[in-house]
């Protein structure tokens, strides 16, 4: 039976897990650790995973992972727009970008294995923890001994269930279809069907991205034109508690980090792997958790707006939204602080959301 042995083992090669392996590689100033990324998926099942996504991101992601740039774009975004009952809609500006996303995530890797890491195809099937050592089974039946494990294995994370941590997940639709889009726009309408969530339309070069929360009565037959690809996967929002345990490090989806309100997870997971290289090169996983839980991105104003708006029906999803109306500005800001003034909390939500949602 094979034995490798390495300093940090990144488990999934997702925007968690390549982010993690990466940094940790990055910030190796003396290319002393041993850094390994194993990945289940071959080459043609990771693509095809990984387009699973509306692939749209904001400006600021960058800002937060730098050096890593934006490549691989496929559209730049410059507004969003938002349809609520009682006919309101509102327009916003956004920064950001439709971005190839298994083929940016690939570059990332790319980069990390230049930098001296090490990338393994192969399934994490069991571990076992020993004091400051953990020994990885893998599904071929090698095994792999690491100081450092990083839990990078999405929504469905066997290593938060092997670890007894339950985790928020839901299941998303989303429809490729043959459909102009409307280009730089990322598009998101409300209703009392959607339970706190949205439907939303991301353009994607010639085609349109439309996905809703999944659930049998809510299929695609309202969906107008050709259908290009269905695609359907989970997502891990509203955190887990505790982001380490001794020395294994949740990141991503696999510790809920997509954010409750929007439900976008590839600026949560990056920033959370970085998070938890940073600490790993301290030798301190303490640190991950104590700054991840004072970040923006595990503000609990998220789930509590998401619990709310899930409650509401379409009358008061309007209602709440009524001083916005006529768009978003001082004016609205105030006639929201004085007469709606039990929505609160959910507007400061959607202000967090506009800095750390996407
Ligand atoms: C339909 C849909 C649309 C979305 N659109 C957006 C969007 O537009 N913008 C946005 O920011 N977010 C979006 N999200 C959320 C985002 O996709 C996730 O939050 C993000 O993928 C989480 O990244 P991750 O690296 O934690 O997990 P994942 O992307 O799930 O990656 C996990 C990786 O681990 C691997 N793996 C799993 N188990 C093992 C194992 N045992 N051994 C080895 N490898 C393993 C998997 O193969 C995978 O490559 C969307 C989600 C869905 C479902």
């Amino acid at each position: 039976m094979k034995e490798n042995k390495c300093d940090v083992l990144v488990v999934g090669a997702g925007p968690a897990g390549s982010s993690a392996a990466f940094f940790s590689k990055f910030l190796d100033d003396y290319n002393k650790r041993e850094i390994c990324l194993l990945e289940r998926l071959d080459n043609q099942k990771y693509l095809h995973y990984h387009e699973m996504c509306g692939e749209g991101v904001s400006e600021d992601l960058f800002k937060d992972i730098s050096p890593i740039k934006p490549s691989y774009i496929i559209e730049r975004i410059r507004k969003l727009r938002e349809y609520w009952p009682g006919d309101i809609e509102i327009e916003t500006s956004m920064n950001g970008y439709i971005i190839d996303r298994p083929l940016f995530l690939k570059g990332i890797i790319d980069q990390y294995v230049k930098l001296g890491g090490k990338y393994i195809q192969n399934s994490l099937v069991d571990f076992v923890e020993k004091e400051r050592e953990t020994k990885v089974k893998l599904s071929d039946g090698g095994i792999i001994k690491t100081t450092y494990l990083v839990a990078a294995d999405g929504a469905n994370s066997l290593i938060r269930k092997k670890l007894g941590i339950e985790g928020r997940t839901e299941p998303f639709i989303q429809y490729v279809m043959d459909k102009e889009p409307e280009h730089d726009t990322l598009i998101f309408e409300y209703d009392e069907k959607w339970e706190g969530d949205y439907e939303w339309e991301f353009p994607h070069g010639e085609n349109t991205k439309v996905g809703f929360p999944f659930v049998d009565h809510r299929d695609s037959e309202k969906i107008g034109g050709k259908i290009l690809a269905k695609q359907t996967r989970i997502v891990g929002f509203g955190g887990i508690g505790n982001n380490m345990h001794g020395n294994i490090l949740l990141v991503g989806d696999a510790a809920c980090h997509s954010n409750p309100l929007t439900k976008g997870g590839i600026r949560a997971g990056m920033v959370s792997g970085k998070m938890a290289a940073e600490a790993i090169i301290n030798d301190n996983p303490l640190e991950y958790d104590k700054k991840w839980k004072q970040s923006d991105f595990a503000s609990p104003l998220f789930l509590q707006a998401f619990n709310r708006l899930k409650e509401m029906d379409n009358r008061e999803l309007a209602r709440h939204m009524e001083p916005f109306r006529k768009g978003v500005n001082v004016f609205s800001t105030i006639k929201s602080l004085l007469f709606y003034r039990k929505y609160l909390e959910i507007y400061k939500a959607y202000d967090l959301s506009d800095k750390v949602g996407w």
